[in-house]
């Protein structure tokens, strides 16, 4: 008798602590909405080197109170704002250009030159980790779509006809961007 109720008690006592767990874990994830434990390395400019972030997936109806309606149309949609229509095509200030969706850094302002595309243009992102590419196959061509990687916000594209050092150009719509100078 003495054995069993033993036993029971250890059964017990280990099922209220997978409970607890779960309703721990559970009330972490809901008081970070969009935040997932799956984590990435990116490099941030303000830290001088790479970090780990969980990556942010939010619902589209988060991402709608999120942005505003030209943000969620680029990033969410993957729109395009109008050429040389972007509040910073010709924004020469010295800084970093982050992701308006989730804050991640993207591009350096040294590395931003005139394309005459009539959108903001970069010859390379803060750090290759920072976004990724796939591809677009819309308008009857293969483009390389650029993509936050913390976010998966659509950004533009990158080609081939890029300055060096890389020759790449990183087309990407202001709308997609914050800027904070530096
Ligand atoms: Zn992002």
């Amino acid at each position: 008798m003495e054995r069993r109720r033993f036993v029971l008690l250890v059964a017990q006592t280990w099922v209220m602590g997978v409970v607890g767990t779960f309703a721990l874990r559970s009330a972490t994830a809901s008081q970070e909405p969009g935040m997932t434990e799956d984590r990435i390395r990116v490099y941030s400019v303000t830290a001088g080197g790479y970090i780990e972030v969980e990556r942010m997936l939010l619902s589209e109806d988060a991402w709608r109170q999120r942005l505003t309606p030209e943000q969620y149309r680029i990033l969410r949609e993957e729109g395009t704002e109008r050429a040389f229509t972007g509040a910073l095509l010709d924004n020469k200030e010295q800084g970093v250009y982050r992701c308006a969706g989730c804050g991640n850094d993207l591009y350096l302002s040294e590395h931003k030159y005139d394309s005459g595309s009539g959108w903001p243009s970069f010859y390379q992102a803060v750090a290759p980790e920072n976004v990724s590419t796939r591809v677009d196959r819309r308008l009857f061509m293969a483009r390389n779509e650029l993509l936050c990687s913390r976010c998966d916000g659509h950004l533009g594209h990158v080609f081939a006809d890029g300055p060096p050092p890389t020759g790449q150009r990183h087309c990407i719509n202001s709308g997609a961007l914050t800027f904070q100078p530096l």
